[in-house]
């Protein structure tokens, strides 16, 4: 079946990785776990519960063993792990994990600026570490970052994003993913983009990681599944960023996302008022308040909800 006849729309929960490591307070293992639990069991199917960065870059992901090695699996949800080296795909492959997000820029100031390498030299580089994870018998989500805009360039040019997607899928990744890490897409460049990315992709998942930054997040979703798309990133409440991006605000939440979509008569298989007793535990947790709606909506008995 090809993505865009199916009206089931699939979440991947990134709220552990790109929420938590956006926050000063780090979260302890067991209570991350505790999470992950909890996500599974409100039928979330897939969830990226670390990164192998460097501690000491970003140390709020310094538990990405522990937390492999403390899962609970259950059948049917995928496990995934975020690599931006070989010497991460190495320690998700130690760690037993199954599945491993790798991804590059599509920018090359971005790439210069957050690796110290520009995109020819990463592209070699990510090469190998799709192959040493596919030769370790895991599953690899293959990805571009800042996909509709750079802060230090701008516009990224489409021809270029293309041409990159095109060099992707000859790395026989398992799945194509896109981010929006900078909040910059409108709905127009989606329906765009995503109609020729899914021409190029066939069968292949493409999932959409859409951060809301400049609040076309909702929008930006709905021209993308107008146009085909089936798979997104989300995370609880909202939660998310990026350290390494300037202005970098949260995902799409998790809870608003899986209601308009099931208003609209599709099906997610998530129970959003649990993903939304998380989101808001981890507010009293953090002492903060997440910029997602219905996870607050739902917590309030005064108002009567409709899902
Ligand atoms: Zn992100």
């Amino acid at each position: 079946m090809r993505n865009d006849q199916s009206q089931h729309i699939v979440i991947e929960e990134q709220g552990l990785r790109d929420g938590f490591q956006s926050e000063k307070i780090v979260v302890p293992t067991e209570r991350k776990l505790e999470i992950i639990d909890a996500l599974a069991d409100a039928g979330v199917p897939r969830i990226q519960v670390c990164s192998f960065v460097h501690p000491k870059r970003v140390p709020q992901m310094a538990d990405a063993e522990a937390i492999c090695r403390g899962l609970r699996r259950r059948p049917g949800v995928i496990y995934s792990g975020l690599v931006l080296n070989l010497k991460g795909v190495e320690r998700a492959v130690d760690a037993g994990l199954d599945h491993v997000a790798a991804s590059i820029s599509a920018s090359d100031t971005h790439s210069r600026k957050n690796t110290g390498k520009g995109l020819e030299e990463v592209q070699a580089g990510y090469a190998e570490m799709v192959r040493t994870a596919k030769d370790a018998g895991l599953t690899v989500r293959g990805g571009l970052q800042c996909v509709f805009g750079c802060r230090f360039e701008g516009a990224i040019d489409p021809d270029a994003v293309l041409d990159l997607v095109k060099r992707h899928l000859d790395l026989e990744i398992d799945e194509l993913a896109l981010a929006d890490s900078t909040g910059m897409a409108d709905p127009r460049s989606m329906t765009d983009l995503m109609g020729k990315i899914l021409e190029l992709a066939g069968d292949k998942p493409v999932i959409l990681h859409l951060h809301d930054t400049e609040g076309r997040g909702l929008a930006n979703a709905l021209a993308a599944i107008q146009a085909g798309v089936r798979y997104f990133d989300t995370a609880f409440g909202g939660m998310g960023g990026c350290p390494f991006i300037k202005g970098a605000t949260g995902n799409i939440a998790t809870e608003d996302l899986v209601a308009m979509v099931e208003r609209m008569g599709m099906t997610t298989g998530i129970d959003i008022r649990a993903v939304a007793e998380i989101s808001r535990s981890l507010e009293g947790f953090f002492d903060t308040q997440f910029p997602g709606s219905m996870h607050r909506v739902l917590g309030n008995d005064a108002i009567k909800v409709v899902l």
